[in-house]
């Protein structure tokens, strides 16, 4: 099994001073390294009806799941961009607030969902997309991230559904919220 923390670099200060941004760009470009970071996850929770897939590096591990399964990929996207009729859901940054959306007709009642995302750290934007989920009246059987940042209570964000990590890392020395608001 390969040590995919390798793959992961740190980036101090960056978007802004107290952040250390967990770059995954050294794992999309190794083929091998990716491919694996899938078939891991995936043997993490059954096989849904459908995957949601956080905007934006939720994307490659999301297209990678749900080609692995073989289920349809739904975009989880920042308001605005979605062109069809949707459903919102507000959540809170370290500063001011963000949207996201889902098509409405994207998921069935009682589909089966996994959502996807690169990171866990307070768990809103995640926790945002599971009530996105509930609102069609479709069910999430649970959560996938790469990496988990520890100590920012991102697992209690998401209350009672399984949540998933290849990878954890502990945050300290940083505010409750400081690994947050690094942008996507
Ligand atoms: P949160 O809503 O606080 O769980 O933040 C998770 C989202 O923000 C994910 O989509 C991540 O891509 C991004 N994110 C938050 N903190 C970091 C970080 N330290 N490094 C990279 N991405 C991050």
């Amino acid at each position: 099994m390969t040590d995919l923390s390798r793959f992961i670099r740190d980036v101090p200060d960056f978007p802004r001073k107290g952040i250390i941004f967990k770059d995954i760009t050294p794992l999309l470009s190794d083929p091998a390294a990716l491919a694996e970071s899938i078939r891991r996850l995936a043997e993490r929770v059954e096989k849904p009806d459908a995957v949601v897939a956080i905007e934006s590096r939720g994307f490659v591990f999301g297209t990678g799941l749900a080609l692995h399964w073989g289920v349809p990929l739904v975009p989880a996207r920042k308001f605005g961009k979605l062109p069809g009729k949707t459903v919102r859901e507000v959540y809170s940054l370290e500063y001011g607030e963000d949207t996201l959306e889902l098509h409405a007709d994207a998921l069935k009642p009682g589909q089966r969902v996994v959502v996807v995302d690169d990171l866990l750290a307070t768990g809103g934007t995640a926790a945002a997309t599971a009530r996105l989920v509930e609102q069609l009246e479709a069910r999430v059987l649970g959560f996938l991230f790469l990496i988990e940042l520890t100590g920012l209570g991102g697992r209690q964000a998401l209350g009672a559904h399984p949540a998933e990590a290849l990878l954890a890392y502990e945050v300290v020395g940083e505010g409750p919220r400081g690994a947050s608001a690094a942008g996507r």
